[in-house]
């Protein structure tokens, strides 16, 4: 099975996206349907399909993509009133790109439990 997604297009400029930090090994880019008054994702170029593939061999690379989530934060002016940077997995986790990405979201205070439960129950 191909690895290759949309996130690997916009790697290779393919297609367009509002990119906000590049290096050797990371991308970061604003989210196409933003979640949050600033909401960007964070990519690794080498694409690792969801967070279950993640392996020991990707220990630095998966710690860097929060290193440029810091400096992302300190750029844009949040980190002191803080954010949310969050990596969903498969279906339950709500994935619909299977190439991993942090999402990093602030703006404006953000909820807990992020997810809609009218019975309140947890099991
Ligand atoms: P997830 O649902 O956690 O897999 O997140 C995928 C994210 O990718 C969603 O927030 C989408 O809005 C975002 N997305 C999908 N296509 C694009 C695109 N072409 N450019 C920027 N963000 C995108």
């Amino acid at each position: 099975m191909s690895s290759e997604t949309i996130f690997t297009k916009i790697i290779n400029r393919e297609i367009p996206a509002e990119i906000l930090y590049e290096d050797e090994k990371a991308l970061a880019f604003k989210d196409i349907n933003p979640q949050a008054p600033f909401h960007a994702l964070v990519i690794p170029k080498t694409a690792i399909a969801t967070i279950n593939d993640i392996t020991e061999t990707h220990a630095e690379l998966v710690g860097h993509l929060y290193v440029v989530a810091a400096k992302l934060a300190k750029q844009f002016g949040f980190a002191e009133d803080g954010y949310r940077a969050v990596m969903n997995c498969n279906e339950n986790g709500g994935q619909t790109v299977y190439h991993i990405h942090l999402h990093l979201l602030a703006g404006k205070p953000m909820g807990w439990p992020p997810y809609q439960d009218k019975k309140k129950e947890l099991i």
